[in-house]
């Protein structure tokens, strides 16, 4: 097994088999059915053989992982649902803690709160809040884990109402470094609290979120228009007119991408250049329906799904562009506004895609996000009212060189409309100091305050690494 500083150790099988027996949930090694599919993450480009990895079934088992990973100064991971495109949740010889056993939602509707443990997918969380007719602040794809897209920041389609949707938690429940359970939420360690929103999972393990619910669906307005590209520009100024315009209950994301296999796109047109507009209304469905008018009229469309339909369906609309085990590699700005240069941009480069996976996306987060103060919490960023995303994707690692190349230079290109700001969620492997310092700017040295209270020794590394001062 690897230890924190590096070096290999063999643990007693004494030692071993007591922690072992401590546990409820199973340990797998690689000779155990189920450590494949535990050890792989969605990105194929990430291929990481910890020693063994402990699928957790409850809070006990996590304070007992950490606590004999101090004891034996293991490296740890920590894996939520994968989904994390650096791959941060497995890395070579460490103890993994698989947390998606633990995937409980509870949902109360009088004090509008539900709780889910670690190991939820946001479709999950989702689901559960919808039968109540309420919903959290959850990303654009449903496969997504909860814990790593909540500590990062996260946001979805009701960002632009209610914020990132680590502004959307109302308190944690957190296993640390010494191993021991403590309550992080704004009159209980509210240090911890703060860092956690953003700072990712530099200082414990969450073994539960509370999130704060609002009233969203369950039938609502959604869905895709998508266009040949060569209506780029025009699809792209009318995005630009609408998102300014847009009632917060509206949020709109553009793509210019080869058209998926997709059922409501013609089979002629799957693999050739189009751009797509998605649209998610979640207030009232006829005010919906009218907000949406424009969109459904522009031109003429080659696939539209744009209608009523219910929220969790809106939700998980994208999952099967994004399947785990493709190769990925993502460059992600902030930007202060969408402007035709960046528009003209975006257009030439997106004629250079050579995979039918790739594309370039534009999400709206303008709204609550911008209103709270800069120190709200490290996600920051208060000022980025888009997030550009130039999504690399393909099968063979072969062609690694020529999808990166061409999300590299598209980003070199596309940069100068950045706030300045990345998101850290979205970075990938190869991005170090200079880009966490983009993501989290002025936060950095109140968060290494904050890890030398709550994390001294730098045990908590397998993530984007904040060091204690
Ligand atoms: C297809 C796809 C779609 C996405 N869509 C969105 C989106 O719509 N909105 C958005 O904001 N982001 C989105 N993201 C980015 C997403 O927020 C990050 O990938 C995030 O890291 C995923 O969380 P996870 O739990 O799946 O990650 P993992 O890879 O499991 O973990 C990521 C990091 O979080 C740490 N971690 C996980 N669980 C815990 C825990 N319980 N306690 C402490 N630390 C923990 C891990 O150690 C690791 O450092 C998307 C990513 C993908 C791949």
């Amino acid at each position: 097994m690897r230890t924190i500083d590096g070096s290999e150790i063999d643990l007693p099988q004494d030692v071993f088999s007591a922690w072992r027996g401590r546990l409820r949930g199973p340990v797998l090694t690689s000779a155990d059915a189920g450590y494949e599919d535990s050890r792989t993450v969605w990105n194929g480009m990430i291929d990481r053989h910890p020693a063994m990895i402990a699928r957790c079934l409850g809070t006990n088992d996590v304070i007992e992982c950490v606590r004999f990973a101090r004891a034996n100064n293991l490296l740890l991971c920590i894996k939520g649902g994968g989904h994390n495109i650096a791959g941060l949740a497995v890395a070579d010889g460490a103890l993994t803690l698989d947390m998606s056993l633990m995937r409980g939602v509870w949902c109360d509707p009088s004090r509008r709160i539900a709780r889910a443990q670690a190991g939820c997918l946001l479709g999950e969380v989702d689901r559960e809040t919808q039968v109540h007719g309420l919903a959290g602040v959850m990303g654009f794809i449903s496969l997504t884990g909860a814990a790593g897209l909540t500590l990062g920041g996260g946001i979805g389609y009701l960002t632009r109402r209610w914020g990132w949707t680590a502004d959307n938690v109302a308190g944690m429940d957190v296993v640390t470094a010494d191993g021991r359970l403590v309550r992080a939420c704004p009159d209980e360690n509210s240090d911890l609290f703060w860092a956690l929103r953003g700072g990712g999972g530099n200082f414990g393990i969450v073994t539960g979120f509370d999130y704060v619910l609002h009233d969203v669906g369950p039938e609502m307005v959604g869905g895709a228009v998508a266009w040949p590209a060569s209506d780029a520009r025009g699809v792209l100024e009318m995005y630009r007119t609408l998102a300014e315009q847009a009632p917060r209950e509206l949020t709109l994301v553009s793509l210019i991408r080869p058209a998926p296999a997709a059922p409501w796109l013609p089979t002629e047109w799957h693999g050739k250049p189009i751009v797509m507009l998605l649209a998610c209304h979640t207030g009232r469905p006829d005010e919906g329906e009218k907000a949406v008018a424009p969109i459904k009229s522009w031109g003429k469309p080659i696939g539209d799904v744009l209608a009523r339909r219910p929220y969790v369906q809106m939700q998980s609309l994208l999952d099967a562009t994004q399947p785990k085990g493709r190769r990925y590699y993502w460059k992600s700005e902030y930007l202060p506004r969408v402007e035709a240069a960046l528009c003209d941009t975006m257009i030439e480069h997106a004629s250079r895609i050579r995979s039918p996976y790739s594309s370039m996306i534009l999400f709206q987060m303008e709204g609550a996000l911008n209103e709270l103060d800069a120190n709200h919490s490290p996600v920051g960023n208060r000022d980025a009212r888009y997030l550009l995303n130039i999504a690399a994707a393909w099968e063979r690692p072969e062609d690694d060189a020529e999808h990166m190349e061409w999300a590299r230079t598209t980003w070199s290109e596309l940069r100068r409309f950045s706030t300045g700001g990345t998101y850290i969620n979205f970075l990938t492997e190869d991005e170090g100091a200079e880009r966490m310092q983009a993501a989290l700017g002025g936060a950095l040295p109140r968060l290494a305050h904050v890890k030398t209270r709550w994390d001294p020794e730098n045990f908590f590394r397998s993530n984007r690494n904040i060091r204690p001062e």
